[in-house]
Formats: C-alpha cells, structure tokens, sequence
C-alpha cells in the first residue's frame, strides 16, 4: 500500500499541454478516479505516473519517494488497460504466472500465489483454458489477476471496463471495488463515464483541458460543483443552465431570467450579494429539483411541454425557457402532450448560482 503523490506535472506533446500543473494525492488505500471527457489528459497523467511518460515539470511520489527518474518496473506499480492484452498461446494460468516467472520466483512460491489471486478473482475453474475460450468479463478477470499476482503497490486502471457489454460492465464495476476494497490498494482509475465513476470511486479528480476542475468525493461533486464544467458533468440528464440577471427588490435578491424570476431565500440572496454581486450569473437546477404538475403549484410558473422522454422509472420533461431547453425529471410515469401546460417549481434548496465570467459557483 502506498500514497502517490502528483505534484504541478506538465506534460506537452507539440503545442498540446496534455497535463497542464495537476497536483493531487491519492491516500493509502485510496480509489481515486481521474473522470474527465476525451482528450482532456487522464491517460497522459495514468501514464506518467507509472513511468510510460516522461514528464516536462514536476514531481511524482509513490510511498513518499520521488520516482521521477525510476524506471517503469521499479515503481512497483501494475497497470491494466482497456484491451487486456492476453498472451492468446498462454492457458489463463500461464498468463497469471507470467509476471512472476519473469522475476524467477520459486516454482512453489508462483503456484501458490496464481491460485490466490484466481481464488479472489473467482476463476479457479478457468486456469486451464485459453483466453479465446473466455468471455469478455472472464478475460477482463485474468488480466486482473496478472496485476495482482504481483501484489503491487498501487493499482493503475484506464477504462478496463469499457470493452464490457453494459450488464457485465455494472457488474464488474461491484467486483472490482469489492475486490480493491479487500485488498486495500491505493488505486487510480481512468474513465470518462461518470457512473461508473460516481458509483466506485472514493473520491474523484474531474479533469478538463489538462487541468483538475475539482477533487472531491462523489456526494460533493454532485452537491456542491464548484464550477459550471463539474455542475454539467455529473449528474445525467446535466444540470439545467439559465443566463440571469441579479435584481434586488424591498431587500429582496432575485434573478431574473428573463422568463421567469425567481426570489431567492434570504441566506442564499445575502451571499450572492457578498459575493461581490456579479450582476450576471448563471442559475443551475438540476432536473431532479424541479417539482412538476398537472396542478397550479405555488410559488412556481406555468410552462409548455416540448417533449416527453418516458424512461419507465422516471420521465422527462423538456419545456423551452426561451430558445433553451430546459429538463424536468419527474419520479415515475407522467403522461403529457407536446404543447400541453404544466407547472414547474424549483427546489430552490438545491439551487446553483455560478459567476457568468468565470463560471466559478456562488452558491
Ligand atoms: P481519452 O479518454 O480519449 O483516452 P484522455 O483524457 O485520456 O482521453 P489523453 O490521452 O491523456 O486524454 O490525451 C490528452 C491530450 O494529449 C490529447 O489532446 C491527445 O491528443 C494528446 N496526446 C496524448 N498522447 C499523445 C502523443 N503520444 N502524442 C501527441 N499527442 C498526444
């Protein structure tokens, strides 16, 4: 078990800053994930640390010692990658056992921990076949199991779920945790889908452009993103975004929309005025924080349906807030017609207000 410590990395290709002054920490025994849309340079930071890449600035720790000029195999790291890159003439056994013959471990010593590592991955029953008489989960499971034989000090993962098919993939998601969990390995997962994200993850670095929006664990992302890109990245559908213009009124802070104004609770209007008061900001409410119905709701507004999107468990509803769409996520079935007139409320408790300039929140 180990910490690993990323201190203001750089890395360019060309004119590309890949990984632009990233600073984290993952704790001992810490699943931290990298989550971030394509390009926005988490397999270069993955890479970088197991020594697959050589950084321009900065400074990585593993354990607490500086590991910049070691070596990718003195990092006493293991890396599991999207395509799994079996040997296809090895049995499933031959491949756990591969990294250990490689290091000349006794005989005893590689039999002893191959069936280990397939007792945990629960696989026994596969170590005599070849990986092309594997599912795609099993196969996922042996290179699992050719890192852990190992018994590395920390776990390096880029998107290996992802050549799943979606069942085995949620699936797998459970295994996994359990398993790092078990294990106790510091680990670093890579991946751009933020359930999967959300749902293993002890805490999360967002990343965008080559630099960390925000780390934080998952409950905080969602509660309190600190900017416009991490409020729209988490949560599905994202977050609604409505430009506004601050207003304040008998002492009263309220945005207008536009379309709608929306009076702010006290606490919230006294801290968008100290905030130094932008007077244009951004209203972000998710869509489950819009109550809607058939019925006059109080303290809410009258709009058009534009379209309905029944999910059996949920619905959504989109109604146009001038030439933007705005989701609605109602609990349940909810039966309306395009055109139809609802009402809306927000759950003003869960509301976001960010700084239109710089897209930081407020509130
Ligand atoms: P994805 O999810 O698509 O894998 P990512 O977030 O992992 O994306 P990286 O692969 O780290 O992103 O890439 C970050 C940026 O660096 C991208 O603009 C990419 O094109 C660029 N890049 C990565 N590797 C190289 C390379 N070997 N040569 C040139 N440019 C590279």
């Amino acid at each position: 078990m180990a910490r690993v410590a990323v201190k203001e990395l750089v890395k360019r290709f060309g004119k590309v800053v890949a990984v632009d002054r990233v600073s984290f920490e993952a704790r001992d025994g810490e699943f931290l994930v990298l989550l971030g849309p394509s390009g926005c340079g988490k397999t270069t930071t993955l890479r970088l640390i197991a020594g697959l890449e050589t950084p321009d600035e900065g400074e990585i720790y593993i354990g607490g010692r500086l590991v910049n000029d070691l070596p990718p195999k003195d990092r006493d790291v293991a890396m599991v990658f999207q395509n799994y890159a079996l040997y296809p003439h090895m049995k499933v056994y031959d491949n756990i056992a591969f990294p250990l013959r490689v290091r000349k471990l006794p005989r005893e010593e590689i039999d002893k921990r191959v069936r280990e590592v397939a007792r945990l991955l629960r696989i026994e029953d596969l170590l005599d076949r070849y990986p092309r008489q594997l599912s795609g989960g099993q196969q996922q499971r042996v290179a699992l199991g050719r890192a852990l034989v190992r018994q590395p000090q920390v776990f390096l993962m880029d998107e290996p779920l992802s050549n799943l098919d979606a069942k085995l993939r949620v699936y797998m998601r459970a295994e996994l945790k359990r398993l790092q969990r078990e294990l106790g390995i510091t680990t670093i997962y890579v991946t751009h889908d933020q359930a999967e994200a959300m749902t293993m993850a002890d805490r999360i670095a967002v990343m965008n452009e080559g630099k960390i929006m925000q780390l934080a664990d998952p409950a905080e992302l969602y509660y309190r993103p600190a900017n416009t890109f991490v409020a729209g990245f988490i949560g599905a559908p994202a977050m609604n975004f409505i430009d506004a213009s601050v207003r304040q009124r008998d002492g009263s802070v309220m945005l207008d929309t536009g379309v709608f104004t929306v009076e702010l609770p006290e606490h919230v209007g006294k801290i968008l005025l100290e905030s130094g008061a932008p007077s244009e900001v951004i209203f972000g409410i998710r869509p489950e924080h819009i109550d809607i119905s058939k019925q006059e709701l109080p303290g809410g507004y009258q709009v058009e349906v534009f379209v309905t999107e029944p999910l059996g468990a949920e619905t959504i509803i989109d109604f146009k807030h001038g030439d933007t769409l705005v989701k609605a996520k109602y609990p349940g079935h909810f039966e309306a017609t395009p055109g139809e007139k609802l009402w809306i409320r927000f759950k003003l408790e869960y509301a976001h207000i960010f700084d239109k300039r710089t897209g930081k929140a407020i509130v």
